[in-house]
């Protein structure tokens, strides 16, 4: 059996480890990613320290007790499972979203707003490993030029402030914007606030 180093989770006891795992083989619509770079948020550092746990465990976690953590994960294409309808190819880098939609409850059978989003890292095995797994459309190429340490920190550090000032805030030029806390979210807050025209900013 092939396998891999993986900085895994158990649920149980909080217990944080590199250990030694097979290494996943993807299903039907999903995308073996060979990691290059993982992120290290705070949420995994409570993770650790109990303060925050899983919301909508997998099963697969379940069973296992433990949970591979990472949700800011940079890679490259390295297999394809069945299925897989996106002309991905090995060697493409990529980043992951840090989440996906669980697929069954009502709202993703309605097609709408999912209401158990399923978190990487969290509910199901994340990106602090040499390998992991990927549904196909939570996979999004990145260029040659971005370095693959930066396009990890996208899926949480860049896009959750982006989503704050562009989307709930829809903070317009000229506008006065606040920044609680200027850490791995908020600096990259400040970036957008400057980006979308706000000012002052005030962190
Ligand atoms: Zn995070
Ligand atoms: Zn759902």
């Amino acid at each position: 059996m092939n396998t891999m180093l993986a900085g895994r989770l158990r649920l149980d006891t909080r217990t944080f480890a590199v250990e030694e795992v097979p290494i996943p083989v993807p299903g039907p619509g999903e995308v073996l990613v060979e990691v290059r770079a993982a992120g290290v948020c705070l949420s995994d550092v409570h993770l650790i320290d109990g303060s925050l746990s899983p919301f909508f465990l997998t099963d697969a976690v379940t069973e296992a007790g433990a949970v591979t953590l990472g949700h800011e994960v940079a890679g490259v294409v390295h297999t394809l499972g069945p299925d897989v309808k996106g002309g991905w190819t090995p060697g493409q880098r990529v980043v992951l979203q840090a989440g996906e939609a669980c697929g069954d409850c009502g709202g993703c059978l309605r097609r709408m707003t999912c209401h158990r989003p399923l978190t990487r890292g969290l509910d199901y095995d994340g990106g602090w490993a040499q390998y992991t797994i990927a549904r196909e459309g939570t996979l999004l190429p990145i260029p040659d030029e971005l370095p693959f340490d930066q396009a990890a920190i996208i899926p949480d550090a860049v896009s959750t402030p982006y989503a704050a000032i562009v989307g709930t805030g829809a903070v317009r030029p000229a506008q006065a914007v606040g920044i609680w806390g200027a850490g791995g979210l908020g600096a990259h807050a400040v970036r957008l606030a400057r980006m979308v025209g706000a000012a002052p900013i005030i962190a």
